[in-house]
């Protein structure tokens, strides 16, 4: 693999950038493989990454319907934090939080990880106390996360309006310095590329259409749109089509997918220097290094397929941005887009083995999968690798929706980007 680095690019300039090679190859199906991973986001592409580098697995493909990285990868807001609550959700998080520190010298590509820090605002009385019962909890776990006044989250983010004749007042924030941001198609690219030059055939346009299963009921094969391919080890990492996926293979699983939106400014000077989130009044901030306001709203409140989100959800956050940075009233709207979100009853993800030998699943991210995508990614190599979870994700089961061991941070966040 060519690598990167002020030297290479010393080099190719003088050679007139001639010398680059191609990222990854771009192969044609082959009729088998040891592991077939469905879903070229982030995800999945890492999972087919970590199966390659650390479990030893060579004959890999990664099955992408798309372009990688065009689902949810490729449309989020880049949100990055670790601060969940429970001790489950704060080790999944702060496991992919880890990797994050090292991913761009791990792979060799530029992800642009960059932790500016993550302020989550209170407004009420019960926003007080239930971030500084996360401060509390997260600190137990060894995961970052302070208290600042409404003072103090004004100096941290001068942008913002503190001011008491708001319909909802900043009454003070939770701050993760750790947290922050990075580039989201550079993530699936460098997954990518590092898994091609371990041998992964990365086939894209490739949709898979069915599972088949043998006799004693474990996969066998997956129908593509490209034929027939042969494997006995099937991960699905598939976001908001992982119902329909594990549907094939006969798994229903409690998910329901909704449109989640996002939306972009023109692009400014550097204004805004960290991530503010507001759950109560719903609505995300940071500026990207192109200059834009990367803005997230909530998801429409109907399940759907549609990549795109109820004018009314953008234009409520829109409103609510403008009452918390009145500097931002007169900014234009670029673009905006949605995904299809996963979403499972306590906002918990799954992580797990099926009920089908064979089938592994990395699901119900909801609104809130991209900052664990080397987590995510990692645990989903390790469960397939061994046909047994890692500690960190035993707990993240889809038998938790049975037996009632829920992981709940819908109750505790009410949101969870
Ligand atoms: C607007 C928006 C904002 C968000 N903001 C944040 C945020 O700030 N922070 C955060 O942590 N998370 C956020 N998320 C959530 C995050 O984007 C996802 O949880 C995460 O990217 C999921 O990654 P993935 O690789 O599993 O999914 P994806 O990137 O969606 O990859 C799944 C892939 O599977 C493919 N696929 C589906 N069906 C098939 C099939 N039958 N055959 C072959 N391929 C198939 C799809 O084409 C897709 O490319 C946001 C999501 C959206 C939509």
């Amino acid at each position: 693999m060519q690598k990167f680095s002020a030297l290479s690019l010393i080099r190719n300039t003088l050679g007139g950038h001639r010398g680059w090679q191609r990222q990854w190859r771009d192969p044609e199906p082959k009729a088998a493989y040891d592991a077939v991973i469905i879903g070229g986001g982030g995800h999945g592409l890492g999972a087919a990454y970590y199966l390659a580098k650390e479990h030893g697995l060579r004959n890999i493909a990664v099955l992408e319907k798309g372009w990688i990285g065009g689902g949810n990868t490729g449309r989020n807001t880049t949100i990055i934090r670790s601060n969940y609550l429970f001790d489950e959700s704060a080790a999944l998080y702060d496991h992919a939080l880890k990797l994050w520190e090292g991913l761009t010298q791990e792979l060799n590509y530029n992800v642009m990880f960059s932790q500016r820090g993550v302020l989550m605002l209170a407004h009420n009385v019960h926003d007080v106390q239930s971030f500084k019962r996360h401060v509390h909890a997260n600190r137990l776990n060894g995961v970052d996360n302070e208290w600042l006044t409404a003072e103090e989250a004004k100096e941290f983010c001068p942008p913002l309006n503190i001011s008491n004749n708001m319909r909802h007042p900043v009454l003070g924030a939770a701050l993760q310095r750790r947290a922050g941001t990075a580039r989201h198609d550079a993530v699936a690219w460098g997954y990518a590329r590092a898994a091609d030059a371990l041998g992964v055939d990365i086939i894209q346009n490739c949709e898979v259409t069915g599972i088949r299963r043998n006799a004693s009921g474990a996969v066998e094969a997956v129908e593509t749109t490209r034929g027939l391919i042969r494997t006995t080890k099937i991960g699905v990492s598939a976001a908001g089509h992982t119902s329909m996926v594990l549907g094939m293979a006969g798994v229903r699983l409690p998910l329901e997918s909704y449109p989640l939106q996002a939306l972009v400014s023109e692009p400014v000077k550097p204004v805004f220097p960290c991530v503010v989130m507001s759950n109560t009044i719903h609505a995300y901030i940071s500026q990207s290094d192109k200059g834009e306001l990367v803005i997230g709203a909530g998801t429409d409140a109907y399940t759907s397929y549609t990549q795109r989100g109820g004018l009314h959800i953008a234009t409520h956050t829109l409103d609510a941005i403008c009452e918390l940075f009145p500097m931002f009233r007169r900014m234009r709207m670029l673009r905006n887009w949605g995904g299809i979100v996963d979403v499972t009853p306590d906002r918990s993800p799954i992580i797990a083995k099926t009920s089908v030998p064979g089938l592994y699943v990395n699901c119900g991210w909801g609104t809130g999968g991209f900052k664990a995508t080397p987590g995510a990614a990692h645990l989903l190599a390790y469960t397939i690798a061994r046909d047994e979870p890692h500690t960190i994700n035993a707990p993240f089961t889809i038998e938790r929706f049975r037996d009632g061991f829920l992981i709940d941070e819908a109750a505790a966040a009410a949101v969870a980007h």
